[in-house]
């Protein structure tokens, strides 16, 4: 029998504490794509968390639950909006804010180390530690903001959706 024997369920919290189901998936690859393109929207919602659950069918009582990942909205060292999705279980970060999508993550390459980059100039640096990582992006922020580059447009002009 091939019947589905557990799901993933993607759900987002808000500021407030209401937290939204996303919808409940049999591949993991799909409960991910469901929630990254949520997160798009980051920046007209007042989120501050996201997780993905997995849930195995046919047990009783939260011994069927694992959490996958739990994830938790700041502000983007970068662009400033409250976009940037930083799971420290997994040592990686994502800004959603159009035009910015800086990145952290740990090196596939070299374990421990952290890769850091930020698509718009095609920046990519390692660092020691995320703190680290974080760090730099704030100076690359400053030297953006003094170049005149400053990517605050979208906090004015939210995109309808
Ligand atoms: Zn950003």
């Amino acid at each position: 029998m091939t019947s589905v024997q557990r799901v993933f369920v993607p759900s987002v919290t808000e500021e407030n504490g209401a937290a939204t189901g996303l919808g409940v998936f049999s591949s993991e690859e799909t409960a991910w794509t469901v929630l990254r393109q949520f997160l798009r929207k980051s920046h007209i919602m007042n989120l501050k968390q996201a997780d993905v659950v997995i849930w195995d069918i046919d047990i009783v009582g939260d011994d069927g639950m694992t959490v996958l990942a739990t994830m938790h909205c700041r502000e983007c060292p970068v662009c400033k909006r409250k976009t940037f999705w930083l799971d420290l279980d997994n040592f990686s970060a994502m800004c959603t804010g159009q035009a910015c999508e800086a990145w952290i993550e740990e090196s596939t390459i070299e374990p421990g180390k952290i890769d850091y980059g930020w698509p718009p100039t095609r920046f990519l640096k390692q660092a020691e530690t995320i703190e680290d990582a974080l760090a730099e992006f704030r100076i690359l922020s400053a030297e953006l903001e003094a170049a005149g580059n400053t990517p605050d447009y979208p906090i004015t002009s939210f995109q309808v959706e």
